[in-house]
């Protein structure tokens, strides 16, 4: 019984370390498999490494919660009209304006 208890608290280690590497944009089938392996070590590392911002931004995009700035390229909030990084103005597609006017038309209907 003690056994599997250790098996259990090993593993929970090991989702610990791997879910706070995914967190920071740092997960893998690498950090997955060095996590399993030494689950206390995984932990510390994973609690060391600092976030990557790129990889954190890309997958941002891709959810629709960040827009690349036309001129710079940085990852910014897509409502904005300022880039933050750059200061140039944001011009958004006629298409992507329509867009959003019809989405809040529909919201302000409820
Ligand atoms: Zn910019």
């Amino acid at each position: 019984m003690e056994v599997l208890g250790l098996f259990f608290f090993w593993f929970i280690l090991a989702a610990a370390a791997d879910w706070i590497a995914s967190d920071k944009g740092r997960s893998g089938c690498g950090f997955q498999l060095f996590a399993l392996l030494l689950p206390l070590i995984a932990l510390i590392v994973a609690l060391a490494l600092t976030p990557d911002r790129d990889h954190l931004n890309e997958k941002a995009i891709k959810r629709g919660k960040k827009s690349r700035c036309p001129a710079c390229r940085e990852a910014i909030d897509p409502e904005a009209t300022i880039c933050p990084f750059c200061r140039s103005d944001i011009v958004r597609p006629p298409s992507e304006l329509s867009a959003s006017f019809r989405l809040g038309k529909r919201l302000s209907r409820k």
